[in-house]
């Protein structure tokens, strides 16, 4: 069965967006194909009358710092990610979480800005980003052409599956704080040995110490699959943040904040609500272990 008549390759957000506009509904963006093509196959969206690449926009696949922040296209490959030094330097949890998505051919055709879009609550590159507090770049198509804003990760998401974004938007990247002393990231995820797409359970966290090495003035930590979008676990962090030396006992207090204010689901391909529960524990005590340790050598 064909599954598209056009297939558009815009060098614009402009002429992506003004496609859009043209086709509507019967359009959609495709950057890597790896989630958009099964779903054509296998999904809710049988078919598309045009496909809408956005791959050679310009500026779309690049890294780079500006104005404190690491900025990443929308259409950047997770292979990209993975090899980028700025980012190996400055967000080591969101390297991790590009590294483990599919296998390389996977991750070689794959963008961020897909993995974000689809916007499932387990996506790897999605937990990254959002333990960094990334930033998401919206652009919109309007009258007097594009307007480009950036707002928080969190806000494009509105269920499984499901973006916020309108007929007149699409994604034009990321971007997160340059890394500062004393703070450091980390990622880990508990996948079945014979899976290929979706962990058990992934975890990015992001602390930074204070100036004694003795408490956390900041941490972000982001879980997923915890709810039906991706998750933060804002209770964790604030005990976390408390004031206290960080301890053994701290991170326990930490772990079952976070199982509290988790919404785990028992999933039938992948694992019970009750072994997530578990598995929290685990990759929470692993992440800050490993995130905490790094940050004492800078
Ligand atoms: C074998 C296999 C293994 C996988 N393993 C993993 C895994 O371990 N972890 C994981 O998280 N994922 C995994 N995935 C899922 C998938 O590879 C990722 O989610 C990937 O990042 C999707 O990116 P893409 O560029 O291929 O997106 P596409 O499939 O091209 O697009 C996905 C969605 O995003 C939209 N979109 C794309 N770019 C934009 C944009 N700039 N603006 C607005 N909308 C846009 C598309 O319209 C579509 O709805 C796997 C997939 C396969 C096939």
């Amino acid at each position: 069965m064909k599954r598209w008549n056009e297939y558009h390759l815009p060098t614009t957000v402009d002429e992506a967006l003004n496609l859009r506009a043209r086709y509507g509904d019967a359009a959609r963006f495709i950057a890597g194909g790896t989630d958009l093509i099964l779903d054509m196959e296998y999904g809710n969206h049988a078919s598309a009358e045009t496909l809408i690449d956005v791959t050679r926009i310009d500026g779309l696949n690049e890294i780079s710092a500006e104005d404190g922040y690491v900025v990443i296209g929308a259409a950047v490959t997770h292979t990209q990610i993975e090899r980028s030094p700025l980012i190996q330097e400055n967000g080591r949890a969101l390297v991790q979480s590009c590294s483990v998505v599919g296998g390389p051919q996977v991750r070689n055709v794959a963008t961020i800005g897909g993995n974000v879009a689809h916007a499932l609550p387990a996506a790897d590159g999605t937990i990254g980003l959002l333990a960094l507090n990334a930033d998401v770049q919206v652009c919109t198509l309007e009258t007097g052409g594009v307007v480009r804003q950036w707002q928080p990760l969190l806000s494009i998401f509105a269920g499984p599956g499901r973006n916020t974004l309108t007929d007149n938007q699409m994604l034009g990247g990321f971007r997160f704080a340059l890394r500062r002393e004393r703070e450091a990231s980390a990622f880990d995820r508990i996948m079945r040995p014979q899976g290929v797409a979706l962990p058990i359970l992934g975890l990015a966290a992001r602390v930074r110490m204070d100036a004694t090495h003795t408490r956390l003035d900041e941490a972000t930590i982001a879980i997923g699959p915890a709810g039906p979008i991706p998750f933060r676990a804002t209770d964790a962090e604030d005990v976390l943040t408390s004031g206290k030396a960080l301890s053994p006992d701290l991170v326990e207090a930490a772990v079952l904040a976070a199982q509290a204010q988790a919404r785990l689901r028992t999933s039938k391909h992948r694992a019970s609500q009750a072994y997530r529960h578990e598995m929290i524990a685990v990759l929470l005590r692993r992440v800050l272990d490993e995130a905490t340790k790094d940050q004492m050598v800078n």
